[in-house]
C-alpha cells in the first residue's frame, strides 16, 4: 500500500528535523520541507503531498493561515497545523480557515498520528461527497438539458402542424360559406388544398411516431438477413416510378449479391429519406445515384444528387429535428427525414456523412456493419 506522503511547513530547522523523524517512525513519507508559505505552495506542487503539516508563524509574508488557505482551495489538500501559538485571535482565524485538524506542541507521536489519520480520513469522505454531488449535478444538467430540447421539439412541431391545419381551416370555410357561388373548378381546387394539407400532416405524424418510436425503443429492432443487393434495386424502381422520369435514378454496386443482418425497415427509412432528399433538392433532369459498396465485414451506401448542394455552415446542424438550411426556398420539407435517418443509422451500429458543394451536389454515405 502507498504510504501517506506528508510535507512539513515549519521554519525552525531543529523542530522540523525532529517532526521528520517521528513521521517516519509513525510509518509516513516525508514528501518535502518548506520554511515559508510561499514555499509551501510551490512544494505542494512539486511533491504532490497526501496532507500538509503547518506551523503558523512562518518565515516571509505570509503565514500558516494564509498559505493554508490557498492551498485547501486550489489544490483541495488537507491541512493539519502544528503549533505552539494559540492565543484569542490566532485560534479565531484558524477556526475560520477550517482546518482538517491541529496540534498542540509539544505534541506526543500518539496525538500526532491520531490527527493525521482523522484529517486523511475526512478528506477521503469529503471528495467521496464532492464525488458524488458532482455525478448528481451531472445528471440534473443532462435531465434539464433533454427536458429544454424536448420542450424546443414539441414548439417546432405544433408549428409545423399549423401551417396545415391554417389551410384546411381556411378552404373549409370557404366552402362552407361561400360553396353556392363557387365555380365547380374553383371547389376543386379547395378540396385539393384540403387533400395536400392532409397528406403532410399525416407524413409528419408518421416521421414523428417513426422517430419517438426508435427513441424510445431502440432495441425493438429484428435484423434478418436482407438481399441487400435486391433491396436497392426494388428501392430505386419505385422511386423511379413515383419521381415520372423528372429524374433518372441509377443503382451501381462492386457485387452481384451481398447478403448482410439488418432490419428491413430501419434499411427503409434510411434510405427512402436519403434518396427523397436528393431527388425533392435536385433540378428536373438531375440523376440522383445509389452505389453499394460491399466489403466482407462492412457496406456503405452513397447517395449522389446534383442539386443545390447544403451551406458548408450548416452541415453541423442537419441531424437536429426540424433543422432546414436557408438555401431551401420553397421546396417543402419539416426537417425530420435526416433525424430519422441517423437515428436508423446509429440503431444499426453504422455512421452516416456527408460531402456537399454548393449549388452542385451533395453525397450522403452511409457505412453499416455487416453482421448483427
Ligand atoms: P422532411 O422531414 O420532409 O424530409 P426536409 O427534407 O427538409 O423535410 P431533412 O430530410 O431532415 O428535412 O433534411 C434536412 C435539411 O437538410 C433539408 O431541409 C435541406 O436543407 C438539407 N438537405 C438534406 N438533403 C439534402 C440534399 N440532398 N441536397 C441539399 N440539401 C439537403
Ligand atoms: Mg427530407
Amino acid at each position: 500500500m502507498e504510504r501517506t506522503r506528508i510535507l512539513i511547513v515549519e521554519d525552525e530547522q531543529i523542530v522540523a528535523d525532529d517532526l521528520r523523524e517521528t513521521l517516519e517512525i509513525l510509518g509516513y513519507e516525508v514528501a518535502g520541507l518548506a520554511v515559508s508559505g510561499e514555499e509551501a505552495i510551490a512544494k505542494v506542487v512539486t511533491t504532490q503531498p497526501h496532507l500538509v503539516l503547518m506551523d503558523i508563524r512562518l518565515e516571509g509574508a505570509m503565514d500558516g493561515i494564509e498559505a493554508s488557505h490557498i492551498i485547501q482551495t486550489n489544490f483541495q489538500l488537507p491541512v493539519v497545523y502544528l503549533t505552539a501559538n494559540a492565543d484569542r485571535a490566532t485560534l479565531e482565524r484558524v477556526k475560520q480557515s477550517q482546518p482538517f485538524g491541529y496540534v498542540m506542541k509539544p505534541f506526543s507521536e500518539r496525538s500526532l498520528a491520531t490527527t493525521i489519520e482523522i484529517a486523511i480520513v475526512r478528506h477521503q469522505a469529503e471528495l467521496e461527497v464532492h464525488r458524488t454531488l458532482q455525478t448528481v449535478q451531472a445528471g440534473k444538467n443532462a435531465a434539464e438539458e433533454l427536458a429544454h430540447e424536448k420542450s424546443e421539439y414539441l414548439c417546432l412541431l405544433a408549428h409545423e402542424l399549423r401551417n396545415p391545419l391554417t389551410a384546411i381551416k381556411f378552404a373549409t370555410e370557404v366552402l362552407q360559406s361561400h360553396s353556392e357561388q363557387l365555380p365547380d373548378e374553383k371547389k376543386m381546387r379547395y378540396i385539393q388544398r384540403i387533400q395536400t394539407a392532409t397528406n403532410s400532416l399525416n407524413k409528419l405524424l408518421e416521421d414523428v411516431l417513426t422517430l419517438e418510436h426508435s427513441n424510445a425503443n431502440p432495441l425493438e429492432w429484428s435484423p434478418l438477413e436482407v438481399d441487400v443487393v435486391g433491396f436497392c434495386e426494388e428501392l430505386i424502381e419505385v422511386l423511379q416510378v413515383n419521381c415520372d422520369d423528372h429524374h433518372t435514378l441509377t443503382f451501381s454496386t462492386n457485387v452481384e449479391r451481398y447478403h448482410a443482418f439488418l432490419d428491413e425497415k430501419l434499411l427503409w427509412h434510411l434510405l427512402n429519406n436519403l434518396l427523397s432528399n436528393a431527388i425533392k433538392y435536385s433540378p428536373e433532369g438531375g440523376t440522383i445515384a445509389l452505389q453499394l459498396l460491399g466489403e466482407p465485414d462492412r457496406f456503405s451506401l452513397c447517395i449522389s444528387d446534383q442539386g443545390i448542394g447544403i451551406p458548408p455552415q450548416t452541415l453541423l446542424h442537419l441531424f437536429t429535428p426540424f433543422y432546414r438550411a436557408e438555401n431551401v426556398g420553397q421546396i417543402p420539407g419539416t426537417g425530420l427525414g435526416l433525424a430519422i435517418a441517423k437515428q436508423c443509422v446509429n440503431l444499426q451500429g453504422g455512421s452516416i456523412s456527408v460531402n456537399s458543394t454548393l449549388g452542385q451536389g451533395t453525397t450522403f454515405t452511409v457505412i453499416l456493419p455487416r453482421e448483427k
